[in-house]
């Protein structure tokens, strides 16, 4: 698989498979970003801080000069195209509250995240777990007002992922599964 980001800047790299924590990753030496299949976003943010904090600072052990060269091509103008399926990404602010960027395919729920964006969201998640009553408030309402649209648009959707089964055949609706997984595991965790 080629980086999708680096060939927004003409750069053919071929993704280099890396572990964390026995979840196998894609990951791009030239831009440090990183591919996740399905469902490998989800298990990556609830691992331990600590590994996640390990394997970034591994990541940028491996990083050379060209790190600061790729700011620019981390902007958030362009559409990726999908380095599994070749479909074009959508992007997402991470958990709708969020400044992190993701790009997500519909078709194969696969996610692409830039450089130093995994602990990131491991730092958000960490920050809106702790008790913050508007914080909180806000993010509740924001997340009612995604299930209510998703509800409008396919009913079934949102039941779907709540039995975390794979039959969401609207390919628009389809590659947003992963993000509401990571909403819902993340309620679940805080017992709401
Ligand atoms: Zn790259
Ligand atoms: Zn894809």
């Amino acid at each position: 698989m080629l980086c999708p980001r680096c060939l927004v800047n003409s750069k053919e790299i071929n993704l280099e498979s890396t572990v964390l924590e026995g979840i196998e990753l894609d990951l791009c030496s030239e831009c440090g970003g990183i591919w996740f299949d399905k469902q490998e976003l989800a298990s990556a943010i609830s691992l331990d801080k600590q590994a996640i904090i390990n394997f970034q600072d591994k990541l940028a052990n491996l990083k050379t000069s060209d790190v600061k060269n790729t700011e620019n091509v981390e902007s958030k103008d362009y559409s990726l195209n999908c380095p599994k399926c070749n479909s074009v990404m959508n992007k997402y602010k991470y958990m709708y509250t969020s400044n992190i960027y993701i790009d997500s395919c519909d078709k194969c729920e696969g996610i692409w995240i830039d450089r130093g964006e995994l602990l990131n969201i491991v730092n958000y998640l960490e920050e809106a777990s702790k008790v913050d009553p508007e914080k909180e408030a806000e993010v509740l309402a924001k997340i009612q007002q995604i299930k209510k649209e998703y509800e409008l648009k396919e009913k079934e959707f949102v039941d779907s992922l709540v039995k975390m089964d794979d039959k969401a055949k609207n390919p628009i609706t389809k590659g947003l599964g992963e993000v509401l997984q990571a909403i819902y595991s993340f309620l679940y965790k805080r017992g709401l």
